[in-house]
Protein backbone atom coordinates (compact mmCIF):
# COMPACT_ATOMS: atom_id res chain seq x y z
CA UNK A 1 0.00 0.00 0.00
CA UNK A 2 1.30 3.56 -0.91
CA UNK A 3 -0.26 6.50 -0.29
CA UNK A 4 -1.20 8.72 -3.43
CA UNK A 5 -0.66 12.36 -3.30
CA UNK A 6 -3.46 14.66 -4.62
CA UNK A 7 -5.13 17.95 -2.52
CA UNK A 8 -8.90 17.87 -2.34
CA UNK A 9 -9.08 21.08 -4.94
CA UNK A 10 -6.77 19.32 -7.23
CA UNK A 11 -9.14 16.23 -6.98
CA UNK A 12 -12.32 18.73 -7.54
CA UNK A 13 -11.27 20.57 -10.38
CA UNK A 14 -10.49 16.88 -12.28
CA UNK A 15 -13.63 16.20 -11.66
CA UNK A 16 -15.46 19.08 -13.14
CA UNK A 17 -17.76 21.75 -11.84
CA UNK A 18 -20.81 19.77 -13.22
CA UNK A 19 -20.48 16.82 -11.41
CA UNK A 20 -19.53 18.68 -7.96
CA UNK A 21 -22.78 20.72 -8.57
CA UNK A 22 -24.97 17.11 -8.92
CA UNK A 23 -23.24 15.52 -6.38
CA UNK A 24 -24.03 18.78 -3.50
CA UNK A 25 -27.35 18.86 -4.54
CA UNK A 26 -27.66 14.90 -3.99
CA UNK A 27 -25.74 15.17 -0.43
CA UNK A 28 -28.40 17.95 0.55
CA UNK A 29 -31.12 15.32 -0.10
CA UNK A 30 -29.57 12.24 1.97
CA UNK A 31 -28.94 15.63 4.67
CA UNK A 32 -32.62 15.71 4.66
CA UNK A 33 -33.49 12.70 4.52
CA UNK A 34 -31.08 11.16 7.43
CA UNK A 35 -29.44 8.47 5.43
CA UNK A 36 -28.26 7.49 1.79
CA UNK A 37 -31.64 7.21 -0.68
CA UNK A 38 -31.15 7.30 -4.19
CA UNK A 39 -31.76 4.39 -7.16
CA UNK A 40 -28.26 4.68 -8.56
CA UNK A 41 -25.10 6.99 -8.20
CA UNK A 42 -23.25 8.98 -10.35
CA UNK A 43 -19.74 8.31 -8.71
CA UNK A 44 -19.13 5.75 -11.92
CA UNK A 45 -18.71 8.99 -14.05
CA UNK A 46 -15.43 9.76 -11.89
CA UNK A 47 -13.69 6.97 -11.39
CA UNK A 48 -11.44 7.78 -14.65
CA UNK A 49 -10.00 10.50 -12.11
CA UNK A 50 -9.06 7.65 -9.18
CA UNK A 51 -7.95 5.50 -12.00
CA UNK A 52 -5.22 8.04 -13.76
CA UNK A 53 -4.17 9.43 -9.70
CA UNK A 54 -3.42 5.88 -8.63
CA UNK A 55 -1.81 4.99 -12.01
CA UNK A 56 -4.07 1.96 -12.50
CA UNK A 57 -3.53 0.17 -9.34
CA UNK A 58 -5.45 -1.04 -6.83
CA UNK A 59 -5.59 1.43 -3.81
CA UNK A 60 -4.82 -1.80 -1.02
CA UNK A 61 -3.19 -4.58 -2.70
CA UNK A 62 -1.40 -2.72 -5.14
CA UNK A 63 -1.78 -4.64 -7.99
CA UNK A 64 -2.13 -2.97 -11.36
CA UNK A 65 -5.29 -3.35 -13.39
CA UNK A 66 -4.41 -0.88 -16.35
CA UNK A 67 -5.61 2.88 -16.70
CA UNK A 68 -7.10 1.68 -20.24
CA UNK A 69 -11.23 2.31 -20.05
CA UNK A 70 -10.71 -1.99 -21.51
CA UNK A 71 -10.51 -2.47 -17.58
CA UNK A 72 -13.03 -0.34 -15.95
CA UNK A 73 -14.99 -3.99 -15.54
CA UNK A 74 -11.83 -5.01 -13.12
CA UNK A 75 -11.87 -2.74 -10.86
CA UNK A 76 -14.39 -0.51 -8.46
CA UNK A 77 -14.41 2.93 -7.13
CA UNK A 78 -15.55 1.91 -4.14
CA UNK A 79 -15.95 3.89 -1.17
CA UNK A 80 -14.04 3.80 2.01
CA UNK A 81 -16.77 4.62 4.53
CA UNK A 82 -19.75 2.71 3.58
CA UNK A 83 -22.53 5.15 1.98
CA UNK A 84 -26.16 2.92 2.45
CA UNK A 85 -25.04 0.56 5.53
CA UNK A 86 -22.17 -0.80 7.70
CA UNK A 87 -21.63 -4.90 8.18
CA UNK A 88 -19.58 -6.16 10.94
CA UNK A 89 -15.66 -7.40 10.37
CA UNK A 90 -14.42 -10.61 12.15
CA UNK A 91 -16.01 -9.53 15.68
CA UNK A 92 -13.82 -6.27 15.55
CA UNK A 93 -15.18 -3.17 17.51
CA UNK A 94 -17.58 -1.35 15.67
CA UNK A 95 -19.87 -3.43 14.21
CA UNK A 96 -22.76 -3.37 11.88
CA UNK A 97 -25.21 0.00 11.35
CA UNK A 98 -28.31 -0.09 9.12
CA UNK A 99 -27.33 3.36 7.93
CA UNK A 100 -23.56 4.22 6.61
CA UNK A 101 -21.71 7.31 6.14
CA UNK A 102 -24.43 9.51 4.15
CA UNK A 103 -22.96 12.19 4.08
CA UNK A 104 -19.65 11.14 2.43
CA UNK A 105 -21.59 9.20 -0.58
CA UNK A 106 -20.12 11.75 -2.67
CA UNK A 107 -17.08 13.19 -0.68
CA UNK A 108 -13.72 13.07 -3.00
CA UNK A 109 -12.03 11.89 0.34
CA UNK A 110 -14.13 8.69 0.32
CA UNK A 111 -13.38 7.51 -2.59
CA UNK A 112 -10.56 4.96 -4.01
CA UNK A 113 -9.91 2.43 -6.85
CA UNK A 114 -9.87 -1.10 -5.70
CA UNK A 115 -9.52 -4.49 -7.66
CA UNK A 116 -12.99 -6.26 -7.19
CA UNK A 117 -11.05 -9.08 -4.77
CA UNK A 118 -10.40 -6.15 -2.75
CA UNK A 119 -13.48 -4.27 -2.88
CA UNK A 120 -16.35 -7.18 -4.15
CA UNK A 121 -14.57 -10.02 -1.87
CA UNK A 122 -12.70 -8.96 1.33
CA UNK A 123 -14.03 -4.66 2.16
CA UNK A 124 -17.55 -5.09 0.41
CA UNK A 125 -19.63 -2.49 3.15
CA UNK A 126 -17.16 -3.22 6.24
CA UNK A 127 -15.40 -0.55 7.98
CA UNK A 128 -14.02 -1.41 11.51
CA UNK A 129 -13.12 1.42 13.86
CA UNK A 130 -11.74 1.30 17.63
CA UNK A 131 -13.64 4.44 18.37
CA UNK A 132 -17.42 5.40 18.11
CA UNK A 133 -19.13 5.74 14.61
CA UNK A 134 -20.19 9.29 13.61
CA UNK A 135 -22.32 8.35 11.00
CA UNK A 136 -23.71 11.50 10.27
CA UNK A 137 -19.92 12.84 10.01
CA UNK A 138 -18.93 14.68 6.67
CA UNK A 139 -15.53 15.64 7.01
CA UNK A 140 -12.73 12.76 6.84
CA UNK A 141 -10.20 14.28 8.75
CA UNK A 142 -12.24 14.95 11.53
CA UNK A 143 -14.35 11.38 11.33
CA UNK A 144 -10.43 10.57 12.56
CA UNK A 145 -11.56 10.37 16.39
CA UNK A 146 -13.24 7.48 15.46
CA UNK A 147 -9.87 5.80 15.51
CA UNK A 148 -11.07 3.94 12.17
CA UNK A 149 -8.62 0.66 11.84
CA UNK A 150 -8.02 1.13 7.89
CA UNK A 151 -5.60 3.12 5.99
CA UNK A 152 -6.80 5.35 3.43
CA UNK A 153 -4.14 6.06 1.08
CA UNK A 154 -5.76 9.13 -1.06
CA UNK A 155 -4.52 12.72 -0.20
CA UNK A 156 -2.97 13.50 3.20
CA UNK A 157 -6.29 13.08 5.37
CA UNK A 158 -4.84 9.86 6.77
CA UNK A 159 -1.59 8.27 7.93
CA UNK A 160 1.10 7.55 5.48
CA UNK A 161 1.13 3.46 4.78
CA UNK A 162 4.30 3.38 3.44
CA UNK A 163 5.39 4.32 7.26
CA UNK A 164 3.03 1.82 9.15
CA UNK A 165 3.30 -1.00 6.57
CA UNK A 166 6.97 -2.43 5.62
CA UNK A 167 7.65 -5.57 3.23
CA UNK A 168 9.89 -8.49 4.62
CA UNK A 169 10.41 -10.15 0.70
CA UNK A 170 6.84 -10.64 -0.24
CA UNK A 171 4.83 -10.44 2.69
CA UNK A 172 3.65 -7.30 3.92
CA UNK A 173 4.26 -6.57 7.65
CA UNK A 174 3.78 -3.84 10.20
CA UNK A 175 6.18 -1.65 10.45
CA UNK A 176 5.87 -0.90 13.87
CA UNK A 177 3.15 -1.54 16.64
CA UNK A 178 0.42 0.37 15.27
CA UNK A 179 -3.15 -1.45 15.21
CA UNK A 180 -3.82 -0.09 11.93
CA UNK A 181 -1.42 -1.86 10.32
CA UNK A 182 -1.77 -4.77 11.59
CA UNK A 183 -6.01 -4.68 11.36
CA UNK A 184 -5.24 -3.76 7.26
CA UNK A 185 -2.99 -6.28 6.91
CA UNK A 186 -5.12 -8.79 7.65
CA UNK A 187 -8.36 -7.38 6.41
CA UNK A 188 -7.33 -6.99 3.04
CA UNK A 189 -4.77 -10.28 3.24
CA UNK A 190 -1.76 -8.15 1.99
CA UNK A 191 0.86 -10.37 4.37
CA UNK A 192 1.75 -14.59 4.60
CA UNK A 193 -1.59 -14.99 4.67
CA UNK A 194 -2.35 -14.24 1.19
CA UNK A 195 -0.56 -17.31 0.51
CA UNK A 196 -3.15 -19.97 0.87
CA UNK A 197 -4.92 -18.95 -1.91
CA UNK A 198 -4.33 -15.88 -3.40
CA UNK A 199 -1.91 -15.01 -6.80
CA UNK A 200 -0.84 -11.45 -4.43
CA UNK A 201 1.97 -13.01 -3.06
CA UNK A 202 2.78 -14.70 -6.38
CA UNK A 203 3.36 -11.30 -8.02
CA UNK A 204 5.40 -9.97 -5.49
CA UNK A 205 7.49 -13.10 -5.37
CA UNK A 206 8.09 -12.29 -8.94
CA UNK A 207 9.10 -8.62 -8.05
CA UNK A 208 11.50 -9.97 -5.47
CA UNK A 209 13.24 -12.33 -7.98
CA UNK A 210 13.53 -9.66 -10.83
CA UNK A 211 14.86 -7.10 -8.22
CA UNK A 212 17.75 -9.63 -6.67
CA UNK A 213 18.72 -10.27 -10.28
CA UNK A 214 19.11 -6.72 -11.53
CA UNK A 215 20.78 -6.10 -8.36
CA UNK A 216 23.05 -8.85 -8.83
CA UNK A 217 24.56 -8.27 -12.44
CA UNK A 218 24.25 -4.42 -11.34
CA UNK A 219 26.83 -5.36 -8.81
CA UNK A 220 28.80 -7.51 -11.43
CA UNK A 221 28.74 -4.22 -13.69
CA UNK A 222 27.08 -5.91 -16.35
CA UNK A 223 24.50 -3.74 -18.51
CA UNK A 224 24.53 -1.01 -15.84
CA UNK A 225 22.32 1.26 -17.17
CA UNK A 226 19.42 -1.32 -18.25
CA UNK A 227 19.55 -3.03 -14.36
CA UNK A 228 19.81 0.87 -12.59
CA UNK A 229 16.60 2.02 -14.81
CA UNK A 230 14.83 -1.38 -14.00
CA UNK A 231 15.49 -1.12 -10.32
CA UNK A 232 14.36 2.53 -10.23
CA UNK A 233 11.02 2.14 -11.96
CA UNK A 234 10.15 -1.12 -10.15
CA UNK A 235 9.76 1.36 -6.70
CA UNK A 236 8.20 4.23 -8.82
CA UNK A 237 4.55 4.98 -8.15
CA UNK A 238 3.15 3.38 -11.53
CA UNK A 239 4.98 -0.16 -11.07
CA UNK A 240 2.69 -3.11 -9.47
CA UNK A 241 4.10 -3.55 -5.40
CA UNK A 242 5.78 -0.49 -5.57
CA UNK A 243 6.30 -0.67 -1.91
CA UNK A 244 7.18 -4.24 -1.71
CA UNK A 245 10.15 -3.42 -4.07
CA UNK A 246 11.12 -0.67 -2.21
CA UNK A 247 11.45 -2.32 0.84
CA UNK A 248 13.69 -5.52 -0.88
CA UNK A 249 15.41 -3.07 -2.40
CA UNK A 250 16.61 -1.18 0.69
CA UNK A 251 17.30 -4.64 2.00
CA UNK A 252 19.53 -5.49 -0.78
CA UNK A 253 21.38 -2.08 -0.46
CA UNK A 254 21.87 -3.13 2.73
CA UNK A 255 22.25 -6.37 3.92
CA UNK A 256 23.20 -8.48 0.90
CA UNK A 257 23.17 -11.83 3.05
CA UNK A 258 19.53 -11.19 3.79
CA UNK A 259 18.69 -10.50 0.43
CA UNK A 260 19.38 -13.63 -0.89
CA UNK A 261 17.48 -15.64 1.99
CA UNK A 262 14.65 -13.23 0.68
CA UNK A 263 15.23 -14.15 -3.23
CA UNK A 264 15.50 -18.09 -1.93
CA UNK A 265 12.15 -18.04 0.12
CA UNK A 266 10.55 -16.36 -2.77
CA UNK A 267 11.58 -19.11 -5.02
CA UNK A 268 10.81 -21.26 -2.19
CA UNK A 269 7.24 -19.91 -2.29
CA UNK A 270 6.96 -19.71 -6.26
CA UNK A 271 8.06 -23.33 -6.67
CA UNK A 272 5.81 -25.24 -3.73
CA UNK A 273 3.12 -23.56 -6.29
CA UNK A 274 4.52 -25.09 -9.29
CA UNK A 275 5.19 -21.63 -10.65
CA UNK A 276 9.01 -21.97 -11.19
ZN1 LIG B 1 -6.65 -5.06 -4.58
Amino acid sequence: MRRYPVTLAELEAAMGESWLRRARSRTERFRQAGRYDEPSGIWSEIKGVYVALQDGKCAYCERKIGTDPAYAAESDLEHFRPKARVQEWDGAPGGAEAKGYYLLAYHPFNYAMACIRCNRGLKLDRFPVAGVRILDGEDPVALRSEAPLLLYPIGDVDDDPAELISFVGYAAVPAGDDVRARVTIAFFRLGAEAERDDDLVMERARVVRVLYMANLLLRAGTMVREFRDEIAFAQSPAAPHSRCAACYQQVCERDWVQAELLFGAAGDFLRSKGLL
